[in-house]
């Protein structure tokens, strides 16, 4: 009989005894834990726009937005609430039932553009779709005001393992990470967190990741599995692609121990092929971004990913199947302040060569 209740106990090395097994032992257990807890014909799709994109002060070494990097992405400042509308509504008339908002920000400053994030978030939840932000660390107070404007989910990925955390980001801690969590619980809002594979992380280090997030007590609601998109410019740009297999095994793992959690297909999608995307939703992942772009890095295109659906019987997830539609508070009816605060974090006293070594390279090309 397999486990399918949600365990917040889960060690390394059970986690690796799981992901190591014989492929299609794990398969097996993995799809019968998805069925158990999912209807799986139904994938739940998410649109996510980059809403701030280019010029964020941390050095995570896979993004290219980072602006001490050399990439060609190009930059925008905060978009208007009805251009966030426009996009909303195309993502509703092609199937998405979440929108994701992305900034790239360090942390959520109070002030103009924090409330022009409120408005959009009040804007989208009235078309009767799931609102999700990503926009760096936030205070209790913050989240708590993107709760009252109607906010669904609220994402704040833990990348790696905590050992791991240290080989690709110097800016802030993986302490910091679960402090915005933290925050993010005290308020109605569902936590997605998740991470990247193919940043040079060993296995240990993606049981280690599964740990922290099957640990957090509630487990996510959803859980972003990506492959790393190799960015030229950024120090992770000689990476090599994740293998199919290393994918499936760690979505069927994921699955096993987050037995409730959506776990989400999310960037790297463009290197897999329909058979490759089919073994990974058998695998138990039942969410997917859609949209011709992740933020700056491609993604396949919504009719291709509409012809898959219909290839594989399946259907898109309509939104608040989980949870109930949240209520907007309107600006002038509410009853929270904004502080002027800036949430806490540490400074880390590492270096990472290769992060020095590709901010020294971007200097000579500018
Ligand atoms: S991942 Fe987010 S925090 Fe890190 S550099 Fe990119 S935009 Fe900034």
């Amino acid at each position: 009989m397999f486990m399918s209740e949600t365990r917040h106990n889960w060690t390394k090395e059970e986690i690796l005894e799981i992901y190591n097994k014989p492929f299609m032992e794990l398969l097996y257990e993995a799809a019968t834990v998805h069925r158990i807890n999912h209807d799986p014909n139904v994938v739940q799709v998410s649109t996510l726009l980059s809403i701030k994109t280019g010029g964020c002060s941390e050095d995570c070494g896979y993004c290219p937005q980072a602006a001490r990097y050399h990439t060609d992405i190009e930059g925008n400042d905060l978009m208007s609430v009805q251009q966030v509308k426009a996009q909303a509504l195309r993502a509703k008339s092609t199937g998405s039932s979440r929108v994701c908002m992305g900034a790239a920000w360090r942390n959520v400053k109070d002030g103009e553009e924090f409330d022009q994030v409120l408005e959009m978030v009040r804007t989208i939840n009235k078309l009767d779709m799931e609102v999700c932000c990503t926009l760096g660390m936030v205070t209790e107070n913050q989240a708590k005001r993107l709760a009252e404007a109607g906010l669904y989910a609220y994402n704040h990925n833990l990348d790696s393992s905590e050992e791991y955390y240290k080989e690709v980001i110097s800016t802030r801690g993986y302490q910091d990470r679960l402090d915005t969590i933290d925050n993010v619980r005290k308020t109605n809002v569902t936590v997605c967190s998740g991470g990247i594979i193919g940043m040079g992380e060993n296995i240990e280090d993606r049981a280690g990741m599964l740990v922290a997030l099957s640990t957090l007590n509630p487990q996510p609601e959803s859980t972003p599995i990506n492959a790393l998109v190799a960015v030229e410019g950024t120090p992770l740009e000689d990476q090599k692609p994740v293998s199919i297999w290393d994918m499936v095994r760690m979505v069927a793992t994921t699955r096993i121990v987050m037995p409730e959690t959506q776990v989400r297909l999310s960037a790297g999608r463009t290197q897999m092929t329909r058979e490759g995307q089919a073994m990974c939703f058998f695998a138990g992942a039942n969410s997917i971004f859609a949209g011709d772009k992740l933020l700056t890095t491609p993604n396949p295109d919504v009719n291709e990913d509409m012809e898959m659906f219909a290839l594989l019987g399946m259907k898109p997830q309509k939104p608040f199947t989980k949870k109930v539609q949240p209520q907007t508070v309107e600006a002038q009816d509410s009853q929270l302040q904004s502080l002027g605060e800036k949430p806490k974090w540490t400074r880390p006293e590492h270096t990472i060569e290769r992060n020095e070594a590709a901010k020294e390279k971007a200097k000579t090309l500018k």
